[in-house]
This record gives C-alpha cells, structure tokens and sequence, in this order.
C-alpha cells in the first residue's frame, strides 16, 4: 500500500528543458483535442475497470460508469471525472510523470525540426494527457485506485518539469483531472464550445458521457454491432444521425474485419446524381469509437470518398504525418479491402437485382465510373456492372453494348464503334439522323462522362467512341441499308468545288459529297472526335477554349440526295453562291455554331427573303 505522508515535490525525468511552449505552439490550431484526449483517458479507465470485473479481479460494486465533464466559468475549472480504475500515487508517478511526459518529449525530440510537417500533424497527433497543458496553466489529478483500502492522491503540475504529489481527500474510486483554464484559452469555458467538441469527438464514445446535465453520446452504433442483428430501420436511423439533412442512401455496407487488421465501420452510397464535389468527406475515420478526422483521402481511394459513412480502426496509425500514412502497409490493406467490399456489394446488387441495380444506376454511376478509371482493381470488377444508357433509357453492361453493336457491323473484326452523344438536346439533329440510319445512340452526358470515354476505350479492346456529330455517319460502318448517291460523279466534283470556292476560310474545312436520305439537311456539319476531344479537354482544364465562336476543324457532308443538292448545281452563278451559304449556315445553326455577326446577318437575310 502507498500513501502519500507529506507534499512531495519532485522534478520530472525529461531531457527536453521546456517542452510545454513547442507542444502549445505545435498544436496551435488545434487546441480542443485535449478534449478527446482527456475522456478517452476517461473511458479507457472505466473500460479496463469493467474488463477487472469481467474477469474476477475486480468485486467491487461497479455501479454507474459514466463519465462527466463539469464546466466552472467562475473558477475558470473544466474538470472531467470517471469512476474507473484510478491510479495510486506510484502510478500516477509512473503513468503520469513518466509515461504521459516522456511521450509528449519524444514527439517534440521528433519534429521540433520540422516545422513544415506541423501542418500535418496537427489533429492526428494524439498527445494524451499532457495535451491539457495546450489550454490549462495548471492541471490536478485527484484520484483514488479501485484497490480495496486505497487512499486519494492528488497531483499537481503547471507544465513545467516540476510537479508536486501529496494526499489527498477523494470519497469515491476514479480520477478528477482539473483544468485551470489559461487566459488565452478562455474560448473553452463556455457551454456551447464544450458541447460542440464533446460532440464532435465524442459522439459515439463506448462509455456514457455527461455534460450540462445532458448524456451526450450514443455508447453502442450499430457499426459495433452483428449485421446479423440489425435491420435496415437501424441503417436508416443511424445515417440519420450522421446526417441529419440528408436524403436516404441507396444502399450500405457493413464492414467488419478483424484479420489481418482491425477494422469496423458501415459506408452508405448517397445519391450522388451529378453532383460531384459538394458531398465529398463524409466519411468519418473512428478509433475505438474515437473520432478522429473526417478527412480521410490518405486512407481510401479518392473516388471512394464520394461515400458517407463511419470507419473504425484502432490500426490506422494516427500519430504520423500524412506521408507517412499513405506509405503504411496497414493503411494500403485497409484501403485495398474497402475497395474490394465495395466492388463486390456492387456486383452483387447487380447479380441479384438487375431491375433495382439499373434505377440506382443514375445516382451511383458518377461513382462507378469515377471508380474504374481512377482504381485499377475496382475497374477490373466494375468491367462487369458498369452500365451505359442509350436514347431510349436501356441500359447495357459493356459486354452487352459490343455485342449489339457487332451484330449490325459486316466485319467483326473491325473496330466496334459506341456513338455517343453528350448533350441529346442540342445533338438532337444527329441523334435523329443516326437512328434512322438504325443505329444506337448512348446518353454520356455527366460531368465524368469526358474521363470515361477515355476509359473504356483503355478498358475494352477494338472498341472506340465516336460523338454523333463526329462524323458523317455512313462513313463509319458499312450499313445493309448503305445509300447510293443520284449524282454523276462530275457533279459531285462540281458541287465539292462550288462549296469549296464559296466558303471562306476553306482550308479549315474538309468538303466532301455523302449520299444521305433525302429527307435530311442539305449540308451536315461535323467535327472530327481527336479534335473535339481535344477541345473539350482544354475547356474543363481550365484554358480558354483554343477555338473562340467558331470551331476550326469542320467536316462539311453535301447531301447528294438532296432536292437543294440539285438546286444548287442547277441555277445560276449568282444564285448558287447564295445557296451554299444559306445551306451551309443552316448547318452551322443546327448545330449551335451560329453566333455574333454571322447570326445576325443570316436573321436579316432570311427576313429579306420574307
Ligand atoms: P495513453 O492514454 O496514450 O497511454 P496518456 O498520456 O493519455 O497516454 O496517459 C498516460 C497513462 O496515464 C495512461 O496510459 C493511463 O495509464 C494513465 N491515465 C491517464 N488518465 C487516466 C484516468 N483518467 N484514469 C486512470 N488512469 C489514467
């Protein structure tokens, strides 16, 4: 037995003169952490106190275990106190002065070199008990140890290596650590700011947590739970209280690993429609129903941050700088296995409900398709489910859309070609064209899609994708119904030269006769898919587009079917000039490509010819 006879002074054992101000100045920006650090101390007493229990080794009674954190604006005191195992004063000497001191040295001995890692350690960096002199000028233990006979022992420090020890008066087993809050740290004595930590680390702390009268968390979240034993009202009501505001997901994903890592924790699939960036970093990193940061793009894959949910791993390292992390194997398991989970539930849903997977599929696809050609081995499995629609809302696996297209190509061994169109409202005149054609059009029109397309292409051999207004369509895939043109071939010559002479800026434009159904335009403008491709990519890249109003490539296709066709090659010069202008301006207006002056002198000619 130890008791404490008289005030014992002693000086701490730590080779660093005066760690208190670099650890202050450390954690600058993060100063509420001593918070979480302080009641997960708490909790981690009480849990061991019931683990005592469990096992025989404690017979007291235990009674009620919660933890209260006690605010005195007037003393200026934020005391939090458990009934757990407490600590004598050899322990205190031990665990205290030290352990707690001799960790927060070496991490000062660690970094005080280097400041440009300070960014990132700050909140990860869990300094435990001497994180309470970032916000108190001096802190009390009062405490007393579940030993039967024990006595209370108080502490007293004030951060600097010195520290005093002697009896103390305490009728109840636990630990009391009183902070006297610093005037610089005054933020911390007010209700509102203490519950918003509280809640805020605390939330889901395995030990009820009292405050103002209030218990603070939920003890048991169901990612703590069997799957087996929760329905999916429990799912439900929990992203809820993740989420407060949100619209239900679509579906979840109970993890739960235990070789050759730790790990818990439940993902939901939010609608994400097509939106992109506003939902992101909602998952939740946990340790030991910790919380520990909602930002967690160094543990998962980027395109898995798009998920909401709750992870909770005591075997993420969280005391090391973010460069360190994406370089920890347990780190690159735990992502490599939540990518695989998810991959999997996907495939799954989609083996067993095809009809369910496919209306999910507006709201997921951003997801999937972010997946596959940001993540090698989620691309490998999502090869299987990944869906494209078409004009008419079907949707196909990519092996179902080759096998439909290569049912009307003559050549199969040809390259297969998915004509796609980004903005069926605006391409409206070719999808129509197409389809008449009796060819299939697919809708890729989410802020993904440009990426996408790309992807597949690496994804699936002999396989490319062509914008409908690419090219003049005939030209893409020998058709049964391949049209013959009623011109000569003089004036096909003919007509190629009139246009050619007659447009401006003719070196930019590739001419050419197309034998079309009549019923189409005189004149089809395309712009070849590098090209506009090219294009695009500068555009989202941030750089003005290269083309200003008028794009430089174009491919014009003269209709040689068309009644105008022969209009044109039948009336006179002056006439015909007119003609291929007016022809070639519909055109261009078909396909939004009048703008400006050009606009408006083909209005007032046209009102001209009222
Ligand atoms: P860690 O919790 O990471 O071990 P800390 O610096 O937070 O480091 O605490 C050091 C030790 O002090 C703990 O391991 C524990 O043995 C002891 N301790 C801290 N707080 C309490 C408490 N409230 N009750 C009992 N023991 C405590």
């Amino acid at each position: 037995m130890d008791t404490v006879e008289q005030v014992e002074k002693g000086q701490l054992s730590i080779h660093t003169d005066n760690i208190f101000p670099i650890i202050k100045k450390f954690l600058y920006s993060d100063h509420e952490i001593f918070l979480r650090e302080l009641v997960s101390n708490a909790v981690d007493a009480t849990q061991k106190l019931k683990k005592l229990a469990d096992f025989g080794e404690f017979n007291g009674e235990l009674g009620e275990l919660k933890v209260t954190v006690k605010l005195d604006e007037t003393a200026k005191t934020i005391t939090i106190s458990d009934r757990g195992i407490g600590m004598t004063a050899d322990e205190i000497k031990k665990y205290i002065n030290q352990i707690a001191f001799s960790g927060a040295a070496e991490f000062v001995e660690k970094y005080k070199e280097k400041e440009d890692t300070r960014g990132n350690i700050i909140g990860n960096f869990g300094l435990g008990f001497y994180s309470a002199f970032m916000v108190a000028k001096e802190v009390e233990i009062v405490s007393k140890s579940h030993r039967e006979g024990a006595e209370g022992v108080r502490w007293t420090c004030d951060g600097s290596t010195e520290f005093s020890i002697e009896a103390a008066e305490k009728a109840d087993r636990g630990t009391d650590i009183i902070l006297h809050i610093a005037e610089d740290s005054e933020e911390f004595l007010g209700k509102y700011r203490l519950t918003e930590i509280l809640e805020k680390y605390g939330k889901f702390l395995p030990v009820e947590i009292e405050f103002d009268e209030k218990i603070i968390n939920n003890p048991n979240p169901i990612w703590t739970k069997l799957p087996a034993d929760l329905k999916d009202e429990d799912y439900l009501a929990f992203y809820k209280e993740l989420h407060p505001f949100s619209e239900d997901p679509l579906f979840w994903i109970h993890l739960n690993v235990d070789y050759p890592f730790n790990l818990t924790g439940v993902l939901y699939f939010p609608k994400l429609k097509n939106d992109f960036s506003a939902k992101k970093e909602k998952i939740q990193l946990y340790s030991r129903q910790v919380f520990i940061t909602d930002e967690i793009k160094d543990v998962v894959p980027d395109f898995l941050t798009l998920l909401h949910g709750v992870i909770d791993s005591p075997d993420i390292p969280l005391n090391v700088s973010r460069s360190y992390l994406q370089a920890d194997g347990n780190v690159k398991k735990i992502s490599g296995y939540i990518t695989r989970k998810v991959a999997d539930k996907l495939a799954e849903i989609f083996r067993n409900n095809r009809e369910d997977f496919e209306k999910k599929f507006d709201d997921i696809g951003l997801f999937v398709k972010y997946g596959m050609i940001s993540d090698e081995k989620f691309g490998e499995k999502a090869k299987e489910f990944c869906l494209v629609k078409n004009t008419a809302g079907q949707h196909f696996t990519f092996e179902e859309y080759t096998n439909k297209v290569k049912d009307n190509q003559t050549d199969k061994n040809e390259t297969t070609i998915w004509l796609y169109a980004s903005d069926p409202q605006k391409q409206d005149a070719y999808v129509q064209s197409a389809q008449k054609r009796g060819y299939d059009v697919l809708v890729l029109d989410t802020v993904i899609d440009p990426h996408f397309i790309n992807g597949v292409e690496q994804k699936l051999e002999k396989t490319s994708l062509k914008r409908v207004d690419a090219d003049p369509l005939d030209k893409l895939i020998e058709k049964e119904i391949s049209l013959e043109s009623v011109l000569s071939k003089e004036d096909e010559e003919k007509v190629k030269n009139l246009f050619e002479q007659t447009l401006s800026g003719g070196s930019k434009l590739t001419i050419s006769v197309e034998a079309m159904p009549t019923d189409e335009l005189p004149v089809v403008i395309t712009m070849p898919e590098f090209f506009r491709r090219m294009s695009d990519m500068a555009a989202t890249s941030g750089q003005k587009s290269m083309f200003g109003d008028m794009p430089q490539m174009l491919n014009v296709a003269i209709n040689a079917n068309h009644a105008v066709t022969q209009k044109i090659l039948n009336a006179s010069q002056d006439e015909q000039t007119q003609l291929v202008q007016h022809a070639y301006n519909l055109a261009l207006l078909s396909q939004g490509m009048l703008s400006g002056s050009a606009l408006t002198t083909f209005v007032q000619q046209a009102v001209a010819r009222l």
